[in-house]
């Protein structure tokens, strides 16, 4: 008569991998979502996606993600925005920031990101290496982001019914986002406010180069800063 013994295998498909590495991919294109999804999972990753900075922050807290490729250029919460709040909320997480706007291979000066993947440049390969490589040395790099003090980049929005420039910060301890009234004339320096709701100190440096709801819709890369013609747009 047929019987279970203590070592009977039981199938591996009914035990949740524990080991799996958890990555979601932020991306506000549906099609770069899917691709990476697709190589991810083919190397035995488990992978979430979600579309813009404040979709990801939702799924960061529900998906729990050991490493995090975020796109840069995103509407409503941009990929410099979201990825200082992931360093400041979760210092252990890795973070491969990607983006179209900048040359392979180097991580851009300000980006709170431990590599980097240039879209339309760089081959899938490379970012499965970069991932790879980033999981192997962990415990070093997360080392490393408990010791940063990590500023808040956001870019400038626009201005108010009376004429004032305005930017939007989230909040890096509560997660809310307020507005704040800016003078043309503060630089690329890292500047404090304090949060509306919670009184927490958020450190933040205005993004110049880029502007959410320029009226022309130019993208910052065409103008590089310092250089965009002078519309009345710009202060
Ligand atoms: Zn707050």
């Amino acid at each position: 008569m047929a019987h279970l013994s203590p070592d009977t295998e039981v199938p591996k498909c009914f035990v949740p991998d524990l080991q799996k590495r958890r990555i979601l991919v932020v991306d506000d294109e549906e099609c770069i979502r899917a691709v990476f999804t697709v190589v991810l999972q083919h190397e035995g990753y488990e992978v979430a996606t979600a579309q813009d900075g404040f979709d990801a922050l939702l799924k960061v807290s529900q998906f729990v993600p050991d490493l995090i490729i975020s796109d840069l250029n995103m509407p409503r919460m941009s990929g410099f925005e979201f990825l200082s709040v992931v360093r400041r909320r979760f210092p252990n997480m890795l973070v491969v920031a990607s983006s179209g706007a900048y040359a392979t291979g180097v991580v851009p000066i300000g980006v709170l990101a431990d590599a980097f993947f240039a879209k339309g440049q760089d081959q899938t390969e490379g970012l499965l290496n970069s991932v790879a490589n980033l999981f192997n040395t962990s415990a070093a790099r997360a080392a490393c982001h408990l010791a940063e003090s990590a500023p808040v980049w956001i870019p400038r929005n626009g201005k108010d019914s009376n004429g004032v420039p305005y930017i939007v910060i989230t909040c890096t301890d509560c997660l809310r986002s307020f507005p704040l009234n800016v003078s043309g004339e503060q630089n690329s320096e890292v500047l404090e406010t304090l949060c509306l709701f919670c009184s927490s100190k958020v450190k933040y440096i205005i993004d110049f180069s880029r502007s959410v709801s320029s009226p022309l819709g130019r993208r910052a890369e065409a103008f590089p800063v310092g250089s965009a013609p002078r519309t009345g747009v710009s202060a």
